[in-house]
């Protein structure tokens, strides 16, 4: 298969259906029922594909009935406790497609443009929508001569069309029939439909599906056989067992490979991590302990579902948890704004900080952790390897047993052993996590809005606010842009297109949120008399040098005049910086490179000195354990006499690594003079 940017390659599709069982089969070529020959779904990559729960089936009905008309659900063969999957692909946002006797009909998604969830039927789909019922909502008819042409995937031009419904909008999807109401293609939209009859030429449907590539052989009308999941399970059975062999067999090697290490799951209440810990169970001889931290921004539903699994899998001598207090997440939000795809100091704060305390204080220094990471979840993780380490967490080795499954695997493994799995799955949810992380799509947003709106209104009134003081444009709150610091291009391209103002993206990104601690570094440097270069900059706000001295100190030696106001700091080859209280500061030495280099390291220690929030990251990173949190500040203190300078605690830190990023460009800017 090709790689493709849209479309990327984590693995190959393990999806094959088996017609005479109508069921679902994984990997092999023939059915572990019947012992019949399969074939090949054809879904869009990576093929990461889920099983769509009752309720998935009822929301997306109500979809679906809401656009096309009563009954076209049903028509469609979305019909409850049937085996029905969904595939979940490249695009803006969410976009499902929706395997149903094993054929794609169609797919759902969430159209950010409209706002609005959207579903864009197949031939398949649309042909059993409507040659099965008398719907016509969403489609338009097209006279005699035009089918020839339609059929064989031409533009609908306006003058060949007889009947339109007439809510159709502009980007909408809609199907064209022939008189007789035969599906001829399904396109988008290129007018809204009500203007029609104002204009008499030009293109009014762009069809991406056609009678013209569409297999008249295949028989594309409901499967009288429904089975059930068991009967799904049982059709895979072996295939499920050799993965799980094998995975078995691969926790007991690096085991094996890591004897001196105690062994955990780490366990998110997610469904990945559910199968980790059901294989870690059943590894014979395997001492592990369970970990999980809390972030205060888990559902409530999580919480519940992983204490009851905690006990009744008789795992609580084994569990070992950790609450983080809501405040840390509001604090940092306060001061860096919304968290975002690209910009994910949440993690840092809420997760890998207490992640290492917590191995610390329930496994010792370091442990090796069963981890449920998949390579068909991302390309990052399709590049990982099965044993790795995160630099942020010095003390876990992680491995994965289960980097070759896809969801499909994982569910199957799921209902073979009859776990129990977190109630919101069957909600709608595809991933489990955070509520308000800002790697979801706005789809899942959308479900939280209505299923959590107590929750999801706390959230609206920071983000409204923020928008409010950083005069944001409509789309950033109603399109979620907020969940990225730079946008990237295919939402960008679609803001364009519409016409949002993304003018805020251009400002340095000091303004755009609205921490009271700006820099500004003058143009270029200066030649004293000595040949010394000189570079200098300004903070906008006076500081608090006391406090800065310790931060400094871990990069040079330092003097500080109490009674002037001034800190001066010196390096080891001869560099000096001074800042004075008002937050004038001044670098000179004789390598400019060096001199940049230095001021831009203690212009980014003023800023870990006044807005640390006390998020305990550089305290796992020192290994000289020299920091602490001050009770009365919450903000760090370091014992510096006592400090290695091994400068780990700056480059941790998410002040300095996700807030101030502007720095980094300011200061590769002036460089070059
Ligand atoms: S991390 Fe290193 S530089 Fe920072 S306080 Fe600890 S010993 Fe000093
Ligand atoms: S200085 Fe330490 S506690 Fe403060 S924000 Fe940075 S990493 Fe967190």
């Amino acid at each position: 298969m090709k790689k493709s940017k849209t479309a990327p390659f984590l693995g190959a599709i393990k999806l094959n259906w088996c017609d005479s069982c109508n069921l679902p089969i994984l990997d092999k070529k023939t059915c572990g029922l019947c012992g019949e020959q399969v074939r090949k779904v054809k879904i869009a990559p990576p093929g990461d594909v889920r099983p769509a729960f009752n309720k998935d089936i009822k929301r997306i009905a109500v979809i679906i009935d809401g656009k096309f008309g009563i009954g076209s659900a049903e028509a469609l063969g979305l019909v409850k406790d049937r085996i029905i999957l969904l595939n979940e692909a490249s695009y803006d946002d969410l976009l499902d497609e929706i395997i149903i006797d094993g054929l794609v009909v169609g797919a759902l998604r969430y159209n950010l443009f409209l706002e609005d969830w959207d579903f864009a039927p197949r031939m398949i789909g649309a042909k059993r929508i409507f040659e099965n019922t008398k719907n016509k909502k969403k489609s338009l008819t097209v006279d005699k001569g035009a089918v020839p042409y339609i059929t064989n995937g031409y533009n609908v031009l306006a003058p060949g069309v007889i009947k339109i419904d007439e809510t159709l909008r502009k980007g909408e999807v809609a199907v064209a029939l022939s008189p007789e109401g035969e599906v001829l293609s399904i396109g988008n939209m290129r007018i809204n439909a009500k203007n029609l009859k104002d204009i008499k030429k030009g293109v009014v449907l762009k069809p991406k599906h056609s009678l013209k590539k569409f297999d008249l052989n295949l028989d594309y009308t409901q499967k009288t056989t429904q089975p059930s999941w068991k009967e799904a399970v049982e059709a895979n059975r072996k295939i499920i067992e050799a993965y799980e062999t094998r995975a078995i067999t691969a926790i007991n090697k690096t085991r094996v490979n890591h004897i001196d290490l105690p062994v955990s799951v780490s366990f998110s209440g997610g469904k990945d991590s559910l199968v980790c810990l059901q294989l870690a169970r059943k590894t014979p001889n395997l001492d592990f302990k369970v970990i999980f931290v809390n972030t205060s921004l888990e559902f409530n539903e999580t919480i519940d579902y992983i204490e009851e699994l905690i006990s009744n899998l008789n795992l609580r001598d084994n569990y070992c948890r950790m609450d983080i207090s809501e405040d840390k997440f509001w604090t940092s939000a306060e001061n860096f704004g919304p968290p975002g795809k690209d910009y994910r100091y949440c993690c840092k704060i809420l997760k890998i900080g207490p992640i290492n305390d917590l191995i610390e204080e329930c496994l010792g220094e370091k442990t090796l952790s069963i981890i449920g990471q998949r390579g068909y979840e991302s390309i990052a993780r399709f590049e990982s390897k099965t044993l790795w380490s995160n630099p942020w967490i010095p003390n876990q080795v992680n491995f994965t047993p289960i980097q070759k499954w896809t969801a499909l695997h994982v569910w199957m493994y799921i209902f073979k052993e009859k776990l129990e799995y977190n109630p919101l799955y069957e909600e709608g949810f595809s991933r489990i996590g955070c509520w308000l992380c800002p790697a979801s799509n706005q789809a899942t947003f959308e479900i939280i809005k209505k299923m959590k709106p107590v929750l999801w209104k706390k959230w609206l009134d920071f983000l409204e606010k923020w928008q409010e003081e950083n005069s944001l444009p409509k789309e950033w709150l109603t399109w979620g842009l907020w969940r990225w610091k730079r946008l990237p291009k295919k939402i960008k391209d679609l803001a364009v297109e519409v016409g949002v103002s993304l003018d805020y993206e251009k400002r340095e990104e000091k303004t755009i949120g609205d921490w009271n601690l700006n820099f500004r570094l003058f143009e270029g440097f200066t030649t004293c008399q000595t040949g010394e270069v000189i570079l200098e900059g300004t903070f906008n706000s006076p500081l608090n040098l006391q406090r800065l001295l310790q931060f400094w100190q871990i990069f040079v030696e330092t003097d500080y005049d109490e009674e002037l106001g001034i800190l001066r700091g010196i390096d080891a080859k001869g560099t000096t910086i001074s800042i004075s209280a008002d937050g004038a500061i001044t670098a000179k030495g004789k390598n400019p490179g060096i001199v940049n280099k230095l001021l831009k390291k203690l212009v980014l220690e003023v800023f870990r000195s006044e807005e640390c929030t006390g998020c305990e990251t550089c305290l796992v990173h020192c290994s000289s354990e020299v920091i602490s949190i001050q009770p009365t500040t919450n903000q760090t203190e370091i014992e510096i006499s006592l400090c290695t300078q091994c400068r780990e605690c700056h480059n941790r830190c998410p002040v300095i690594k996700f807030g101030h990023r502007e720095i980094d460009e300011l200061f590769s800017k002036e460089n070059n003079s």
